[in-house]
C-alpha cells in the first residue's frame, strides 16, 4: 500500500477522509512486516491482536464522526526494552528471552490514550549497549538502504522499521546516541528530548542518569506530534521534570531568521568522511540562506566525552543490571549446586559478551581504591563538559554537526573491535552527559547512496527551537520524502 510510505499526517488525513480504515492501514503494515522482516530483522515480536483492537476503536470513532487524536490508528513500534503489558520485553537478551511485561510503561499508557496501535517490539543491541545492533542475542538488523550495512544502534530495529515503511513511527531510547545514530544511518528523524522530559517508568534501565526515550519518524511534524504524546511529568519517575512541555506543534513553522547557528569545530575536522562533511556544509549554507547567523564554536572538552561516558554509563549499568540474577526475572541456569553457583551461572549464560564487558568495566570503576581515580574524575569532567555547552549557548541558539563522522558501515566491520565501535558515538554522547535535547535529521546522501544525518543540539529544555530549526531546514532541503528502495 503506497500510503504506508507516507507520513503520519498524510495517513491521518486519509483516515479522517475515510479513504482507508485504521484496520486496513494496520493490516497493510503487518503484511509489509511479514514480507520484509525476514531480511531486515527489525522486530523481536509482534503484538498484532492489540494493534487490531486499537485500530477497531479508531474506526468506531471515525464512523461516528468523532474527532480522533492526530496519531490515532498510525502503525507504531516500540523498542524491546519498554514494558507493554502482555508482550515479551526481552532487551534482545537471553536473560529476558521469556519475560512478559506485567505492566505498561508510562509512554505506553499515553500511546493507548491516543489510540496509537503498537504493532510490535523492535530489535536492539542487548540492553541497548552498542552502536550497530550486532549485539542482539537473537539476530542482527540490516540497513534498509543496503542490506549489507548496519542500521546503527542501539535502537536499530526502531529505525529500520520506520525507514523501510514497515511502520510509520517508533520509539527508541538514547543513552549515548542510540536514537540519533540509527536515525542517521537509516535516513530518518530521531529525537532525544531533554533528560527528564519523557518518563522512564517502564523503560528497562541501562544508565539512569543518561537514558531518555524519544521518537523516530519520517518528518519533523510527525516527530513533534509523537513527542507531544509521550512528554510530560510523571510521578512514577523521580527524575521526570515537572514542567510544561509547551505547544511545539503549533509553533513549528516560525522559521530561522536571526537564529544563531553554531557549527561544532571539533566535529568537522579529522575523521569526518568527505561526503559527510560536504552534506553538513550544505545544511549550514542553507541555514545561512534562510537568514540564520553562522558561527564556529569550539567545545574543547568534547574529546573526553567518550572516556567519561564509558565510566559513568558502565558504572550505572553494573548497578542496574545486578537485578538480573536468576531469582526475580527471566532466565535461570539449570541444576545449580548452590546459591552462588546459581547467580554466577545464570549471569554467565544469560548475558552476552558486550554486556559482560560493561558490567566488569563499571564494577571496576566503582571498586574501592579506583573510585576516585575513575568515577569521581569522570563526574568532574562531566560537569566541565556541561560548562563548555553553557558557554556555547551564550553565543548561539543551536549547535550543528554530523550525527556520525561516517555513514552506515558494513556488517561485521567493527564487531570485533569495541574501541572502534565506541568511537562511532563521538558526536552524540555529549548531549546525554549534559542532558541537552538533540536530534538527527536526513540532510543528504553519500556517493554510495547512504543517508547522512545532521545533528542539531539545543540548550536544555529548548525543544521548541530545536524542532523549529529542523522543520525549516527540512522544508528547504526537500528530501524528507525519499525512501529506500525496499
Ligand atoms: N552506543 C552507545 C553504547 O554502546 C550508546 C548506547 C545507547 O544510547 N543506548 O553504549
Amino acid at each position: 500500500m503506497e500510503l504506508l510510505k507516507k507520513t503520519a499526517i498524510e495517513q491521518h488525513k486519509a483516515l479522517i477522509n475515510k479513504e482507508v480504515s485504521a484496520e486496513e492501514l494496520v493490516k497493510a503494515s503487518i503484511e509489509r512486516i511479514e514480507k520484509l522482516d525476514k531480511d531486515l530483522g527489525a522486530f523481536n515480536s509482534l503484538t498484532i491482536e492489540s494493534a487490531l483492537e486499537t485500530a477497531k476503536k479508531v474506526d468506531e470513532k471515525i464512523a461516528k464522526n468523532e474527532e480522533i487524536p492526530l496519531l490515532a490508528g498510525i502503525p507504531t513500534a516500540l523498542k524491546d526494552n519498554m514494558n507493554f503489558k502482555g508482550s515479551k520485553t526481552t532487551c534482545s537478551s537471553k536473560i529476558l528471552e521469556n519475560y512478559v511485561s506485567p505492566y505498561d510503561a508510562t509512554i505506553v499508557t499515553k500511546m493507548k490514550e491516543n489510540l496509537i496501535p503498537i504493532l510490535g517490539k523492535a530489535n536492539l543491541d542487548e540492553f541497548a549497549m552498542g552502536s550497530s545492533n550486532e549485539n542482539s542475542a537473537f539476530k542482527i538488523v540490516r540497513n534498509p538502504y543496503n542490506l549489507n550495512k548496519v542500521p546503527g544502534g542501539s535502537s536499530g530495529g526502531s529505525a529500520a522499521s520506520v525507514s523501510s515503511s514497515e511502520v510509520t513511527l517508533s520509539l527508541g531510547s538514547d543513552t549515548g546516541g542510540s536514537i540519533r545514530l540509527p536515525a542517521s544511518f537509516c535516513g530518518i528523524y530521531g529525537f532525544k528530548p531533554t533528560y527528564g522530559r519523557v518518563s522512564r517508568y517502564g523503560l528497562v534501565a541501562f544508565a539512569s542518569s543518561l537514558d531518555q526515550i524519544g521518537p523516530f519518524a519520517r518528518c519533523t511534524e510527525d516527530l513533534t506530534n509523537l513527542y507531544e504524546v509521550i512528554a510530560g511529568h510523571d510521578t512514577k519517575d523521580s527524575t521526570s521534570l515537572n514542567m510544561e512541555v509547551g505547544n511545539i506543534s503549533g509553533n513549528l513553522k516560525k522559521g530561522v531568521k536571526g537564529l544563531r547557528v553554531g557549527v561544532i569545530k571539533e566535529l568537522m575536522t579529522e575523521g569526518v568522511e568527505d561526503d559527510v562533511k560536504s552534506v553538513i556544509e550544505n545544511s549550514v549554507k542553507t541555514y545561512e540562506k534562510l537568514g540564520a547567523e553562522i558561527k564556529e564554536i569550539s567545545l574543547p572538552l568534547l574529546k573526553h566525552s567518550i572516556g567519561v561516558y564509558y565510566i559513568v554509563a558502565t558504572a550505572e549499568a553494573s548497578s542496574n543490571l545486578a537485578r538480573f540474577d536468576g531469582v526475580r526475572y527471566g532466565y535461570r541456569t539449570q541444576n545449580p549446586q548452590n546459591l552462588l553457583e546459581m547467580y554466577c551461572k545464570t549471569r554467565a549464560e544469560g548475558f552476552g559478551p558486550e554486556v559482560k564487558r560493561r558490567i566488569m568495566l563499571g564494577t571496576y570503576a566503582l571498586s574501592s581504591g579506583y573510585y576516585d581515580a575513575y568515577y569521581k574524575k569522570a563526574q568532574q569532567l562531566r560537569r566541565l563538559i556541561a560548562q563548555d555547552f553553557d558557554k556555547a549557548f551564550e553565543q548561539v541558539d543551536i549547535l550543528v554537526s554530523p550525527t556520525c563522522p561516517t555513514t552506515a558501515f558494513d556488517l561485521n566491520s567493527k564487531a570485533d573491535n569495541p574501541l572502534a565501535m565506541y568511537l562511532t558515538d563521538i558526536a552524540t554522547i555529549s548531549s546525554n552527559l549534559v542532558g541537552a535535547p538533540a536530534l538527527s535529521m536526513p540532510a543528504g546522501f553519500d556517493k554510495g547512496g547512504m543517508p547522512v544525518g545532521l545533528q542539531i543540539i539545543a540548550k536544555n529544555l529548548d525543544e521548541l527551537t530545536l524542532l523549529q530549526s529542523a522543520y525549516a531546514l527540512e522544508q528547504e532541503l526537500g528530501i524528507y520524502n525519499q525512501r529506500p528502495n525496499i
